[in-house]
């Protein structure tokens, strides 16, 4: 028998006959012999794919579409594409992804010379650029044959004239496959706002703007394959309808596919599993939700690389209360982590995050990482407007399984079936408020839990996950008058910080 320590294991903290949340246990601090830039938080998501900021964003369409799934890949996370859309649709979301290039404009707004001012000025009060190159027929992949710019028509007082009357046709071009530097050095020389990059027959490919040389920043975490584009995953359903789906997101290049379902646990499930593996061996699968060491072994016999964990801790979730099964977040993500880590398949703990702690406690109870919506919902990279209520600025956020959103997963796919004709509500729609730009936000979560890291004493996840397992890492179950003291209290008022005390 070792020697008396301190606080408890996990094995002690989680076998208690009671499920536990992250708000329910703490970690106990360790000793710190190191700096917080010496903290590394890269961890495997799935058997082969390596990511340097344990976050996924959740495939849900008031989350992630291209813009949130390229912010998090520069940021070294990773963004899943929800599946509400048309199969052409996703698939075109997973190509943006794999096509984006830093710096470059890959799909600008392109006009004909025969469009009009007015059409600039309908860009403008839209886009708010006003910056347009002209091809041939008015679309990308065709011939360039000018640009307009604020330049050529802030004097001009008919804004009906042609944009060939007006555009400027001398033009200073790169070609196709220049890199960033040298399209920058481009810029910088010639002192244009905008540059067009042309292929070898002079077709219009992409446009770099002179304003972003300022803001193009270099993102040493990115999330990138071995060709160097970002990486991206995308959702697909065990419906028979969507095999033509997963074709072709695979055919976009999607990184991983993961199976979208709240109870993972099924023939459906497995079937497909075994079907993809076999037919795409190289893309990965998050296969789930599972909560279960049952569940989680069987989907990992039937190929799963990757699990995601959660029923119905997510913050727009009322699964628990209506399908009566589930599993509190915290055991769940234990219990699962602790069977997959035999088979080398790392866990996903997915939904509940509330804050930068509790992704250092689902690191610590052996995740690889953390699933957000709420969180990410409220960033300008997520689908939708921001709108005001009462005064405060949201955007909108609703569960999947919303009567909301499971009426446009009925517009967006072709099928549903008469036996949904009575559908019951496992989410809600709802708000949360506005977080700014992920660009600031995520990197904030992840210096938190560097802090973290290193007041618990770990410099990195595979060292931490070690301690979990042999006993080392300390927990400690907190009492409900425990948690209220560990929030904020006895202040008439106080200023919330961006997160962390909500
Ligand atoms: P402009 O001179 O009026 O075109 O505007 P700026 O160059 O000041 O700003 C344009 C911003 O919008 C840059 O950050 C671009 O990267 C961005 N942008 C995104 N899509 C497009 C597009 O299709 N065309 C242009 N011109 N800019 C775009
Ligand atoms: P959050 O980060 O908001 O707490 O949780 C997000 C997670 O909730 C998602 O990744 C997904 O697993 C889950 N989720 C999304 N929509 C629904 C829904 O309508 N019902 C249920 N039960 N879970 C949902």
């Amino acid at each position: 028998m070792a020697e008396e320590r301190d606080g408890l294991s996990a094995e002690e903290l989680f076998r208690r006959g009671k499920g536990l949340t992250y708000k329910d246990f703490l970690i106990l601090p360790g000793y710190i012999d190191f700096t917080v830039n010496e903290v590394n938080l890269e961890t495997r998501i799935s058997r082969n794919i390596r990511i340097k900021a344990p976050v996924l964003s959740s495939p849900m369409d008031t989350v992630t579409e291209s813009t949130m799934a390229i912010a998090l890949a520069l940021l070294g996370g990773l963004g899943v594409i929800h599946a509400n859309l048309t199969i052409e649709d996703q698939a075109h979301q997973v190509e943006l992804v794999k096509r984006y290039e830093n710096g470059f404009i890959t799909e600008p707004i392109v006009l004909s010379p025969h469009h009009r001012i007015q059409d600039v000025d309908e860009i403008k009060k839209k886009y708010g650029f006003s910056g347009i190159p002209i091809t041939e027929d008015g679309t990308l992949n065709s011939k360039l044959v000018g640009i307009v710019t604020n330049r050529d028509i802030d004097f001009e007082k008919d804004r009906s004239k042609f944009l060939y009357e007006v555009m400027t046709t001398n033009l200073i071009t790169a070609p196709k496959g220049i890199s960033l530097q040298e399209a920058n050095e481009i810029l910088r020389k010639s002192k244009k706002g905008k540059l067009p990059i042309v292929d070898e027959n002079g077709r219009l490919v992409a446009l770099m703007s002179r304003t972003d040389l300022i803001k193009n920043k270099e993102f040493p975490l990115a999330s990138k394959d071995e060709q160097k584009r970002l990486r991206v995953a995308a959702a697909v359903t065990t419906h028979p309808e969507d095999r033509e789906r997963i074709e072709a997101l695979v055919e976009k290049g999607v990184d991983m596919l993961v199976i979208d379902s709240a109870q993972g646990y099924s023939s459906f499930q497995i079937n497909l599993l075994k079907e993809i593996k076999k037919k795409y061996p190289s893309v990965d699968v998050m296969a789930g939700n599972v909560v279960t060491t049952e569940q989680a072994e069987a989907l990992i016999k039937a190929g799963a690389d990757s699990l995601r964990i959660g029923m119905g801790p997510g913050s727009i979730c009322i699964t628990q209360d209506t399908m009566a099964s589930g599993r509190s977040q915290a055991t769940a993500v234990y219990y699962t982590a602790k069977i997959a880590a035999k088979y080398g398949v790392p866990v996903i703990a997915d939904g509940g995050i509330t804050n930068m702690g509790d992704i250092t406690k689902a690191l610590a109870i052996g995740g690889s990482a953390v699933m957000m919506g709420a969180l990410l919902a409220g960033t300008n990279e997520a689908p939708g407007e921001y709108f005001y209520e009462n005064g405060v600025r949201l955007k909108k956020y609703r569960g999947m399984a919303s009567l909301e959103a499971m009426e446009a997963a009925a517009a967006a796919r072709r099928y549903y079936s008469d036996e949904q004709k009575i559908k019951v509500a496992q989410g809600v729609s709802g708000a949360v408020i506005d977080r700014g730009s992920v660009f600031d936000f995520l990197p904030y979560l992840m210096q938190g839990v560097k802090h973290a890291f290193q007041d618990i004493g770990y410099k990195d996840i595979p060292s931490l996950h070690a301690a979990l397992y042999n006993h080392t890492l300390r927990f400690e179950p907190r009492s409900l008058a425990a948690q209220m003291q560990g929030g904020v209290h006895s202040l008439y008022s106080y200023k919330k910080p961006i997160i962390g005390a909500d």
